[in-house]
């Protein structure tokens, strides 16, 4: 069953090795716990709903309390905690386009705010309801999950906007085929979710991000349904997909996906290769891409993540032996960990793979075989849940992302380490402090941070100490040519920064839009546009 206040199915466990509370003890000092409120005193506190029981939905707290919040750091408090403090009236489970266009209506009829919902695992507040003196209605798409059409002939497949990342591949996989969109939250999040809020897989080299994949469908709004055909390229004027990616559910509600898939690739491994410092890992991981190697994932550690990575895998033996191997080969203290994936037909994987060896000599990589690379496949959709017994231990750990050009990748990735590590140095507290770039393009590369520290002594002072470093961090990341998300999307948290990156004529215009397709503002408001 899924954890109601944290990340994922409550059987799955990941341990924090004795080894890796040492590291972070010295490196932030001794961990402090806050105490988790029960599923019952949380839901004692939901108030009574503004909506009378209906048909289309429910007004059980248990549903409203489960919708209230995503998977953000404030909304991780918040529930840690058992105060939400906003829920939504109700929640609605559609089963069809026909009763989204019911709930369309009846929000019309009842003067109803509206919040699409998909997996929840927003990490931006994008599925919070705010205060409003209209009564709030979630819609949840989890009901609309299965695949509805394969064109094998065209390899476009259509889908319920809820399918979750596992109900995709698996129905996908059943007939040889694979969308090969692999977010890290994949076991949970849905394909109205990635095109809604503009996501990226871990593959997304090879299969491209949900731009890519995203072929057309149906969006449903105030002012009638958007049909958006499937074209392999076309000039007839702006392409309206670009209307439905990224619009947080503020313009509609995605209704169908046709997404582009892949035939399944008969072969596919990863492989671990270390560069002996930071400059040498960013110059080879550059070249690299620009040379089209094809790959199909890259994705570089800093040292202070590979080190991190390493004291937080267990095995302290082995890895010592390995550090040992590798100060031989002349990649020491400042090494920087590169998994690489190669994709496709024995043949092919075989060149590519030669091709990334010989580049990466050239750079002092020590090519380390696939052991770390089956490690990184095995545990890439467990690292979430290593936030829960980070937290038991006293940790708050949150990550944060942009993306930005080449020629300013080390500049941001820098400041923005900056700006969290001394955030919090005024209250004694030192924050921990980590980088890698995992989706990488010709032009440029996403940076995606992690940092951790302590909560403060209450849930309140613990959010105001989130909220320093996340400003610190945003204002640092629009202030110096980086975009405010390269895949986590705008949601409420990010909202206050998008003027700063687009500019007003270009905030109008999408005001405009979402006045043109919701005149009276009743989905989602405050997310994307905080008006
Ligand atoms: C542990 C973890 C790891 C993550 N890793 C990644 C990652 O690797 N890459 C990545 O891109 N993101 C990642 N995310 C962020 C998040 O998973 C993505 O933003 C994802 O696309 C959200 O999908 P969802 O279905 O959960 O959408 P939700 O969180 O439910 O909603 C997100 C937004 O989309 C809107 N929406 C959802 N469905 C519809 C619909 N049918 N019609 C209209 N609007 C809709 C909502 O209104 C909301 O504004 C991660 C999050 C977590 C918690």
């Amino acid at each position: 069953m899924r954890r109601w206040n944290g990340w994922g199915d409550e059987t799955t466990v990941v341990e924090l090795p004795a080894h890796g509370a040492d590291f972070l003890l010295a490196r932030v000092g001794a961990g402090w716990t806050l105490p988790d409120a029960s599923l019952d005193s949380a839901l004692a506190l939901v108030p009574p709903s503004r909506l009378a029981a209906h048909g289309l939905y429910s007004i059980e707290a248990h549903d409203r309390l489960l919708h209230a919040r995503g998977q953000s750091l404030p909304d991780w408090l918040a529930l840690r905690e058992g105060k939400p403090g906003v829920y939504p009236d109700a929640v609605a489970y559609p089963q069809s386009q026909e009763q989204i266009r019911q709930l369309l209506a009846l929000a019309q009829t009842r003067d109803l705010c509206l919040i699409p919902y998909g997996g929840g695992t927003s990490v931006a507040g994008h599925i919070n309801p705010t205060i409003s003196s209209r009564p709030v209605l979630t819609v949840s798409l989890a009901r609309m999950n299965r695949m509805l059409e394969l064109d094998e002939q065209s390899l476009i497949a259509t889908f319920g906007p809820g399918a979750s990342g596992p109900q995709v591949e698996s129905q996908l996989r059943a007939r040889g085929y694979t969308l090969g969109h692999f977010p890290q939250s994949w076991e949970l999040s849905t394909l109205g979710g990635w095109v809604a809020s503009r996501s990226s897989g871990q593959q997304s080299l090879r299969y491209g991000r949900i731009e890519q994949l995203f072929a057309g469908g149906t969006l449903e709004t105030f002012a009638g349904p958007l049909q958006i055909p499937t074209f392999p390229a076309s000039a007839a004027g702006p392409d309206l997909r670009e209307l439905v990616l990224g619009c947080e559910g503020r313009f509609g509600i995605i209704s169908s996906v046709k997404v582009r898939v892949s035939a399944l690739a008969d072969d596919e491994r990863f492989y671990g290769v270390f560069l002996p410092d930071w400059p040498r890992a960013l110059q080879a991981i550059r070249q690299l891409v620009q040379a089209r190697v094809p790959l199909s994932m890259l994705r570089l550690s800093n040292a202070v993540e590979t080190q991190t990575q390493l004291a937080l895998a267990g095995y302290p033996k082995q890895i010592a032996w390995l550090e040992k191997y590798l100060a031989l080969r002349g990649a020491g203290e400042g090494k920087c960990l590169l998994t690489f994936g190669v994709t496709g037909n024995r043949r092919q994987n075989a060149l590519s793979l030669a091709q990334a060896r010989q580049q990466l000599k050239r750079f002092g990589g020590v090519f380390t075989g696939t052991l770390l690379g089956k490690k990184w496949a095995q545990n890439r959709f467990r690292f979430p849940y290593l936030r829960e017994n980070l937290w038991r231990a006293g940790y708050v750990v949150d990550t944060l992302e942009t993306a930005t050009d080449w020629s300013n990748v080390d500049n941001l990735l820098n400041k923005i380490e900056d700006s969290l590590r001394d955030c919090l140095a005024a209250q004694g507290e030192r924050v921990h402090v980590f980088t890698h770039l995992s989706h990488v393009y010709g032009e440029g590369s996403s940076i995606y941070t992690s940092y951790v520290f302590r909560p403060a002594a209450d849930y309140p002072a613990t959010l105001e100490r989130w909220k320093a470093l996340k400003h610190a961090a945003s204002q640092t990341i629009v202030e110096n040519h980086g975009t405010i998300s390269h895949q986590h999307g705008v949601g409420k948290d990010h909202a206050p920064y998008l003027p700063m990156e687009k500019g007003a004529l270009a905030m109008d215009a999408l005001k405009t839009l979402s006045r043109h397709f919701d005149p009276a503002g009743r989905l989602n408001p405050g997310t994307l546009l905080q008006e």
